[in-house]
Formats: structure tokens, sequence, C-alpha cells
């Protein structure tokens, strides 16, 4: 990348202290430095909450869409231009939660999107309540007498659901971040990568401190192409062990691959519908 391209904004990041999304914004920039991107070459969708504010500081053609709804919003720049790397940023609840018929959708379709999400167990920005991946009996402002549910996994909800990449990986070690995210902008295909990222002012359970304890690097002799070994991986969130790198990764076409008039140029290079003065006149 040349090194006058400005990555970040010059504001500075309003997060906590200590907050792991400090991390995935420097992990994130390296991984675009690495792929010589710049902030011209992509797109990037911020979902809303603490993750959400990264549209902030970092340099790019964003779009910072509602609760919930940060997938379809990338989706449909990806069909509108499926050339150009579409980033979806979003934190568990945002899209875990609010968003997670989109999610599961989005995974069927093998949609060309790169989905990072900030996984902290909480609603950070709403000042802390339980969110769907938070562990059973957690405590919170919503949940005082300890959550009911079981907490949901995204791992195994994604491969199950046809993700065609997916991933883990943990604020404290910014390399492997970098290099996970990396491999998921290069990857053809919908593209998870649940990142454990500490919430250090309202989750005191996923600290930094229990990840390290409770994560293990997935090592180099594991097939992340058989599906069936990387189910049994995803598993492993149930009994709170947290592998680290690509759990899952396999290939087929993508949804703009299987839209025969994108083959030739990309909708937005197209002439627009000379009929869409009168369309519109209907619905309005
Ligand atoms: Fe980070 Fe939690 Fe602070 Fe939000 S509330 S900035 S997630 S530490």
């Amino acid at each position: 990348m040349n090194n006058n391209v400005q990555i970040f904004t010059g504001c500075n990041p309003t997060w906590c202290p200590g907050c792991g999304n400090h991390s995935i914004i420097g992990g994130l920039k390296s991984s675009l430095v690495q792929l010589n991107l710049t902030p011209s070459d992509i797109r990037i969708v911020f979902g809303i909450g603490c993750s959400g504010n990264m549209n902030d500081f970092l340099n790019a053609y964003a779009v910072h869409s509602l609760h919930g709804r940060a997938i379809p919003t990338g989706i449909g720049i990806k069909l509108a231009q499926h050339k150009a790397p579409v980033i979806v940023i979003a934190g568990d609840g945002d899209c875990y939660g609010e968003g997670g018929n989109h999610f599961m959708h989005a995974c069927r379709g093998n949609h060309d999107i790169k989905v990072f999400i900030h996984n902290n167990g909480v609603y950070g920005l709403t000042t802390g309540q339980a969110s769907p991946t938070a562990q059973h009996g957690y405590v919170s402002k919503s949940t005082p007498k300890g959550i009911i549910e079981q907490p949901l996994n995204p791992l195994s909800l994604a491969i199950t659901q046809g993700a065609t990449f997916v991933a883990q990986t943990f604020t404290g070690d910014v390399d492997h971040m970098a290099s996970i995210f990396g491999r998921a902008i290069h990857h053809r295909g919908f593209s998870l990568v649940n990142i454990l990222q500490p919430c250090v002012t309202f989750n005191k359970i996923n600290t930094f401190a229990y990840y390290q304890k409770n994560s293990y690097k997935i090592p180099s002799s594991y097939d992340a192409k058989n599906y069936e070994m990387s189910l049994k991986m995803a598993s492993e969130l149930n009994s709170f062990k947290f592998p680290l790198g690509v759990v899952y990764e396999t290939e087929r076409p993508t949804y703009t691959d299987q839209i025969s008039h994108l083959k030739t140029k990309e909708l937005v290079c197209r002439k627009p519908y000379a009929g869409y003065g009168e369309l519109m006149k209907e619905f309005l």
C-alpha cells in the first residue's frame, strides 16, 4: 500500500481503555496493508454498537447501518459491485441477535462478504445487557437472576448453514487476528471470523485472562476441509474451549457467481433502467 494513504481517519477511538476493539482495528489495518488494499478499494458496513463506532476511526467507503441490518446492507453492496471486497463489522448482539435471521441466510447463499464479529457476550454500548453468546447463568442488568438460555454457538451455526470460511481469533493476539482477517478477505464466499473480544467494562467473566487460559491455536495438521471434524471442533465452544484459527474452509460457487448477467458487467456500471422514474411514481 502507498505509505501516503491514510487508513485511519485521524479521529481518536472513544472505546474504553483496554477494550479489545483497539486491537481489532490494529489487526484490520495490518491485514489491509498486507493485502495492499487502499481505503478506496474496500467497502465496509458497520453495525450498531461499540464495534460500529469504528466507522468514525477507519478510512474506507463505509456505511454505518441499522441495528441487525449490517449483513443485508453488505449483500446489497456486493450485488451492485461484486468485484469489490465487502467487509461487515458488527457485534455479537447485532449479528447473532437482531440480525440472526440475516446471518443464517447469508451463509446459505454463500454471499461473498467477510463478516467480522466482535463477540464479547454483552451489549456494550447500552451498558452491558446479556447478548446471545453470554454463558448460561450470566448475571447482567437484563438478566438479574442469570440468563436462562444456552449460549448461541456461531461457529456451528455458520458451518451447518453453508458458510464456506469459518474462523475464530482473539484480540489478545494482533498478529493472529491480522492473518485470519487476511485469509477471510482472500477467500471467495461467505466468511465468518468470530473474534473473542473482552468487554473490560461490563463482562467480568470473558476476560483476557479467561480466553488466554481457555483458548488454543488449531494445530497445522488439522484438516479444515473436513466437515465432520470442523463441527466437532466448533462444538468445543459448548464446553468453553476456544479453538483459534480456521475451523472450516471449503469451496462452492458464490451467490453472484450464479447470476448470469453479472458475469459481463457489475450492476453499478449498467445503464439505469429506463422505466425507473415511472416505476417510482407507482410507489410514491
Ligand atoms: Fe469496549 Fe465494552 Fe467499553 Fe464497549 S463498553 S468500548 S465493548 S469495553
